[in-house]
């Protein structure tokens, strides 16, 4: 087998169509060097040797190191250097390449092969003894930190103190000498540390990092990047190794950074940073504050530093020749690495940028504009779940605000919250229920939990590429990064600027969108959703087979729905119209009559209230379907708890408050969702059905007459599980049908469906087609009646069987498409032999979620309904289902 697979030097044996055996970087690299780009020679040790290693008891295939020794050479014979000559020596990085990027959730070591003897043929090579020692002491803290498991912040301490006892403020007033002396006290850490000496040879050096890439594929950082973002375990990592290039020799060389357009606003425009005598990680880790790639850029953020185009005019002609190219050839914006040693430009990496959703929605629209990609690639181009944070709110711009410093705009979108120092702190918080910002002076892989579970995350240092700016965007969340006039004191629990000190559980607001640090909460409101939104939209539109409705019963849902664009009501929950207090007590008296006419006396005053309901919902969706569901839920829900709302329903039944407690016990149910509810309920009291149907059906002529335009109300029973229940219910609604119509000498077209969510409804679906016009799938209940999981207490424990990987999600959450899935395939296979073109919809949760749509789209429903905020997401999702 071939493990090892070269670049650089002209030809490559990868492409960029290799990513899954090659991983991202590894297939990007050699794509690059295919393209003729000046890439530093190297080679990739495949994803399947990682495959291979964690399948074997953590051992390599007997032939890899023959491989990897040609290789070496080959690279040895491209740069003219030699791994481990003492006068010549070949330095090389290894670095992890997984197929999807994963941002800081792998390690990196640079400057390998560095030792007692070719540090010294470095400085010869460099010029700099300097340099050359600053280069060894890198390659101990990283390789000891990464390889060796010597926690940092031993040498972090060296360095410090070493500072201190010299005055020094900064590393750069570190002469040779000093640097030396470093370096012997940082291999005498290593040496108490781990009982052994720092390895000098080169080859052990380079083993040793390829194992600590290998092994950090499995370590908890990548297992949490890896479940939130449903990456699975099997695809493993590549290692790249490649000749090193240096950023830090002197004023001439330069490390940076850059996207092809600006990934926060999406804008066509160069946009990175770039720092001046650094090596690579220096800019990521937001230890030095960088510059400007463009003078525009520069002039803009009133930075005194030059710009990389002002500084270095010859490098960065070139620089903008090749992300023009890259951009051209990969059809997308690229995430741009690269070192300029002594004037000369080296590329170490390009991929598909990261982008906020604003972003991602521009460049697809824009690059579809400009003829570089098709309009359904376009589409293709957006994750309909990002478009969350564009529906997000954005702060009121007339709301007050009590500014305490700004930082940089580094994740769109406004978030209030307590703030909160550490991240196990955050995820406590969002378990009691409250909103957090994320405080830290900046933040780092072990931060993750803690950023998901905050609303907005807030540092004090850092760039607009420093983990926490782009994680943040990852992840959605608000992130204002680099404040740097804030003070974090962790041990006192405080952020303070300006005099002012704020404690742990304060409320701050940040705006991801302009950087702004707030102290308090302040309003915010609804973002347009015109301009690139809608032209996506539309173009979504044409691809899209399914319909798209709404789960909305108020007016303000039913509104929100349209604008965004749905094409019906599929769920109205009229139980959720019966908690207004000026009902609530109706629907008690009507729930607790111990009689038909008591029953019928509440229901009389309902009738109304049900029916204005109605008369605005249908005119609110004018010209579109709404389907109904009668009364569903458990009477528990109703029922009344404390004795002064025993008394108030008493007062308002004329009945004695002690029966009416009495009453309440005798309904008191074990397990009320299995219990009177759906259309049992409908079944002993057929009064409730006919009154909603009522409702609905007055509701239709009096709204037809009021705009004019026929409505077909959709009337939907819940829970069925026989047919027979449907086929007497049915026939209620069917008569009253005829009497609306006769009273009012109207005629009314209307539909009754059913909702299927029990397993046997699922496979009894051909004979409960013959009753049913319409299927609608249940399957927040189909999930829980199939699973037997009780969907109000499944999060106690399904969180535990995601964290075990013993379920790939939350069943809740995206469809079980095996189990749940299935049945919903054969209720919509079932339903059809007798019912050809019967409507098939689906109205749970899960109709808003991307991965269950595109299921609904393979079993062939009609719509999908979901709540009114998803309705893009789901016209979009929907869309992609189709490509
Ligand atoms: C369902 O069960 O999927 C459904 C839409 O109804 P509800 O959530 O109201 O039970
Ligand atoms: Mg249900």
């Amino acid at each position: 087998t071939k493990w090892v697979y070269s670049f650089g030097g002209g030809a490559s044996e990868g492409a960029a169509d290799m990513r899954n055996l090659l991983g991202g970087k590894g297939a990007n690299l050699a794509e690059m060097s295919n393209l003729g780009l000046p890439v530093p020679p190297g080679f990739t040790i495949t994803t399947e040797v990682c495959t291979h290693y964690y399948d074997n008891g953590q051992t390599y295939p007997a032939d890899l190191e023959a491989q990897v020794e040609a290789a070496i050479e080959a690279v040895e014979g491209v740069v003219g250097k030699t791994f481990g000559d003492p006068k010549n020596p070949l330095l090389v990085s290894v670095r992890s390449g997984a197929r999807a990027s994963m941002p800081g959730m792998m390690d990196t070591v640079l400057n390998l092969g560095l030792n007692d003897e070719t540090v010294e043929g470095l400085a010869a090579l460099g010029g700099d003894a300097r340099f050359a020692w600053d280069s060894y002491r890198r390659f101990v803290q990283m390789y000891s930190d990464v390889v060796l498991g010597v926690d940092h912040g031993f040498f972090e301490d060296v360095l410090e103190s070493f500072k201190e006892e010299r005055d020094f403020a900064l590393d750069t007033e570190l002469s040779a000498e000093d640097w030396q002396a470093i370096v012997a006290r940082y291999k005498e850490i290593v040496a108490e540390e781990t009982g052994e000496e720092f390895p000098q040879d080169p080859k052990t050096q380079l083993w040793g990092a390829v194992g600590a890439v290998f092994s950090s594929w499995m370590n908890q950082r990548a297992i949490t990047y890896r479940r939130l973002h449903a990456i699975p375990a099997s695809w493993g990592t590549a290692v790249n190794v490649q000749a090193m290039v240096f950023g830090n020799m002197g004023e001439t060389s330069a490390t940076g950074v850059a996207f092809t357009r600006n990934p926060s606003t999406g804008a066509k425009e160069f946009y990175g940073e770039f720092l001046i005598n650094a090596q690579g990680e220096d800019v990521v880790a937001g230890i030095r504050t960088p510059q400007s790639l463009t003078r525009a850029a520069r002039e803009a953020a009133g930075e005194e530093k030059p710009s990389m185009e002002e500084a270095m005019p010859a490098a960065f002609a070139q620089l903008v020749e090749i992300k023009d190219r890259l951009e051209a050839h990969y059809r997308d914006m690229q995430d741009i690495e690269f070192t300029v040693e002594q004037g000369r430009l080296y590329m170490l990496q390009t991929r598909s940028g990261k982008r906020t959703a604003k972003a991602a929605l521009k460049i697809a629209v824009d690059m579809a504009s400009e003829g570089l990609i098709t309009e359904k690639e376009a589409v293709s181009r957006v994750e309909p779940s990002s478009l969350d944070q564009l529906l997000h709110p954005m702060l009121d711009p007339d709301a007050e605000r009590d500014v305490l410093a700004s930082g940089l705009p580094a994740s769109p979108g406004a978030a209030s919250g307590k703030i909160v120092f550490t991240a196990d702190e955050a995820e406590a918080a969002k378990t009691r229920g409250e909103q957090v910002i994320l405080v830290r002076v900046e933040t780092s892989p072990e931060d993750i939990h803690g950023m998901h579970a905050a609303e907005g995350i807030l540092t004090t240092r850092g760039g607009m590429t420093s983990h926490a700016a782009v994680v943040a965007r990852g992840m959605g969340r608000p992130c204002v990064s680099g404040a740097g006039g804030l003070v974090v004191d962790y041990a006192k629990k405080t952020l303070s600027a300006m005099g002012r000190t704020l404690h742990e559980g304060e409320i701050v607001t940040i705006d991801g969108t302009t950087g702004q640090v707030m102290v308090g909460e302040v309003k915010t409101i609804q973002p347009e959703l015109t301009g690139d939104f809608a032209h996506l939209m539309t173009w979504a539109d044409k691809v899209r087979r399914m319909k798209v409705r709404a789960n909305a019963e108020t007016p303000l849902d039913a509104r929100t729905a349209r604008e965004f664009g749905a094409e019906g009501i599929g769920l109205c929950r009229t139980e959720h119209m019966f908690f207004d207090e000026d009902r609530i007590i109706a629907v008690r008296e009507m729930i607790l009559a111990e009689s038909e006419e008591g029953r019928r006396h509440a229901l009389s005053r309902l009738l109304p209230m049900q029916r204005d309901d109605f008369i605005e919902l249908f005119t609110i969706m004018k010209g579109l379907p709404v389907t109904i569901r009668l009364l569903d839920p458990p009477l528990h829900e109703f029922l009344p708890h404390t004795d002064a709302e025993i008394a108030e329903v008493a007062r308002a039944a004329g009945v004695p408050a002690d029966a009416l407690r009495r009453r309440a016990n005798e309904l008191s149910e074990t397990n009320p969702m299995l219990g009177h509810r759906g259309c049992r309920l409908g079944v002993t009291y057929p009064e409730i059905y006919e009154m909603q149907a009522r409702a609905i059906f007055e509701a239709a002529v009096e709204a037809a007459r009021l705009t004019g335009e026929p409505v077909e109300p959709e009337v939907m029973i819940p829970l069925v599980g026989f047919r027979a229940e449907l086929d007497f219910l049915k026939s209620r609604v069917d008569a009253v049908a005829q009497d609306v119509m006769k009273e009012n000498g109207a005629e009314i077209r209307y539909l009754v469906g059913t909702m299927i969510e029990l397993p046997r409804a699922a496979i009894r679906a051909s004979e409960i087609a013959e009753t049913a016009e319409f299927f609608s799938f249940g399957t927040n209940d189909l999930t829980q009646t199939t699973l037997g999981i009780s969907r109000d207490d499944a999060a106690r424990f399904l969180t535990e069987y995601e964290r075990r990987g013993l379920i790939p999600h939350d069943p809740f959450v995206t469809i079980d498409q095996d189990g749940v899935g299935e049945l919903v395939r054969i209720g919509v296979e079932r339903g059809r032999t007798a019912r050809e073109g019967l409507k098939c919809g689906i109205c749970g949760e899960h109709g808003g979620d991307p991965a269950s749509i595109a299921f609904c789209e393979g079993v062939g429903l009609d719509y999908v309904s979901c709540s009114p905020f998803r309705v893009p997401i789901a016209r979009l999702a929907a869309a992609q289902a189709t490509l």
